[in-house]
């Protein structure tokens, strides 16, 4: 035996450090297991990576749109390299922040693979660690399709990892990441294809969000390729080629990026061990206070069927640890009305019910909408302005907000204000009664009509 702790995190991401680190505030002895750098998806191979890119793809547009501000045309040769090289020097330095986190909080780092030997106790590296309670927060991984020649493609990990900005690119995939990562591709440069197999993008999201973005990304040069079953992928002289259920191909790539889907980091565990339960899909259910089916073992973040983003995940893992040491028996992450930015170009903010869940749970009586579509003063002097997009659903006589979608630029730093006010149970005439900024785009929100 090679130590007792209070809480052992297993999964040093945005979840298990979050618990770890609030546990151990609350004085409680903690450890904290990883097999890879501190800081876990987000942090590597996640948001913070994307981010930077998605920053260098909008300088990107402010210098084609420069001219029409009297500037004269700037010609700024992107530099990949240059750029991956400035975001893996911050990423380490975030790495390294992290283990000072830990340290500062008396959290230990155990390096290494951890597996359940029972309920109570854990291997890493042949040693095997006990603790009172165990949090399972060992987060997803992105999915490779099971077809003849899968291999030729990356995922999002190995797109992180280009040492060269790929010239021909085809994502497949139809969820935040593939509409993030085009967006990002193209707003730098490249020539490229996005393949769906409906004949849209973004399902859960409602339609008017991805109508605006599927125009957007169409008048930006995206070769948008819908309703497209990818069956084969293959290497040749002429590079790489995709092969479609119709027998049609998309050939000359120099990269193919899978972005079908994640699963959860549940299988090299050894659960079975301590008798943890996943669902059909692998993931790991918890009841409303993060509880698994054996007393003791919780689990938070990615690994489980929620909604898979780091600020859930961290949320989560400080409620169970405000629950498990700090005396707030009631404590618990409510999973209602969670906000959400995808980043794509330009980005989406939503909160809350689309139209169609609205009308589903309420009735179309029960619900007033409303919606509005303007050219920013941004693109005040562009020959083609891009749009943004703004929609209230509201329910009820009071005619309560349920639902807020906003597609344009600034949607992404618009959205989180905007989401305390729906929290605090926000009524259209709440809207209506606060004054807008102006000029602004985020005014439109409180003049709808
Ligand atoms: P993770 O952060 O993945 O951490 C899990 C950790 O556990 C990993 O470090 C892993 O190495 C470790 N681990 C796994 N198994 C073991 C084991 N047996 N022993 C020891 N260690 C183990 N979310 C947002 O909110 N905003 C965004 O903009 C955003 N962008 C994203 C972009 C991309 C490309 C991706 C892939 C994800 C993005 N997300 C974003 C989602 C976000 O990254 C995840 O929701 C978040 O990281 C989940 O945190 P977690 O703690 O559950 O898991
Ligand atoms: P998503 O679950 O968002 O989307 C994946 C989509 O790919 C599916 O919805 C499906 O769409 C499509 N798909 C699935 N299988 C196939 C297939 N075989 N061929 C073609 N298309 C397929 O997964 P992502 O990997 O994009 O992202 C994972 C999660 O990470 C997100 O859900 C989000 O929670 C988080 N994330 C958050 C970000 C943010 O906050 N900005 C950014 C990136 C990720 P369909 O059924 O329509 O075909």
């Amino acid at each position: 035996m090679s130590g007792h702790y209070d809480l052992i995190a297993i999964g040093g991401g945005s979840g298990g450090i979050a618990t770890a680190n609030r546990a151990a505030r609350y004085g409680a002895k903690c450890a904290v297991i990883e097999a890879g750098p501190l800081g876990g998806t987000c942090v590597n191979v996640g948001c913070v990576p994307k981010k930077i890119f998605w920053n260098a793809a909008a300088i990107q547009h402010s210098m084609e749109m420069a001219p029409e501000y009297g500037f004269r045309p700037l010609h700024g040769a992107f530099q990949w390299p240059a750029l991956k090289t400035a975001r893996d020097a911050y990423i380490q330095r975030l790495n390294e922040r992290y283990g000072v986190g830990l340290m500062d909080n008396g959290v230990e780092l155990l390096h290494g693979h951890g597996r359940f030997v029972d309920a109570r106790h854990i291997a890493v590296h042949g040693k095997t660690y006990s603790a009172d309670h165990i949090v399972i927060a060992t987060g997803s991984r992105p999915i490779v399709p099971a077809i003849p020649g899968a291999e030729w493609g990356i995922t999002s990990d190995g797109f992180f990892a280009l040492e060269q900005q790929p010239k021909c690119v085809a994502v497949v995939g139809a969820g935040y990441i593939a509409v993030e990562l085009a967006g990002v591709l193209k707003g730098l440069g490249s020539e490229v294809s996005l393949l769906m197999r409906r004949s849209h993008f973004l399902d859960s999201f409602d339609p008017m969000l991805r109508e605006v973005l599927m125009d957007a990304m169409l008048r930006s040069g995206v070769n948008m390729l819908t309703r497209r079953q990818v069956t084969a992928a293959r290497k040749d002289a002429q590079g790489l080629t995709l092969v479609f259920s119709d027998g049609e191909a998309l050939s000359g790539l120099d990269s193919i990026i899978w972005a079908i889907g994640r699963a959860p980091n549940s299988g090299e565990l050894d659960l079975a061990k301590a008798g943890v339960l996943t669902d059909s899909a692998a993931y790991i259910p918890t009841d409303d206070y993060q509880n698994t089916n054996v007393p003791g073992i919780y689990a938070i973040g990615d690994v489980t069927p929620r909604p898979a983003l780091t600020p859930v995940a961290i949320a989560a893992g400080r409620r169970l640890a405000d629950r498990l040491f700090g005396g707030m028996n009631d404590r618990r992450l409510d999973y209602a009305l969670i906000p959400t930015v995808v980043f794509s170009h330009p980005p989406i903010g939503t909160i809350g019910l689309t139209e169609d869940q609205a009308r589903e749970h309420h009735g179309d009586d029960g619900v007033k909408v409303y919606r509005t579509q303007f050219t920013p003063m941004l693109h005040a002097f562009s020959a083609d302005p891009g749009k943004t997009a703004m929609k209230l659903v509201t329910v009820g006589r009071e005619e309560k907000i349920v639902g807020l979608h906003i597609i344009g630029e600034g949607a992404d730093e618009m959205l989180q204000g905007f989401a305390v006010a729906l929290r605090m149970g926000a009524t259209k005439r709440d809207f209506d009664d606060t004054i807008a900024i102006h000029p602004t785009s985020a005014e439109e929100l409180v003049t709808m009509r």
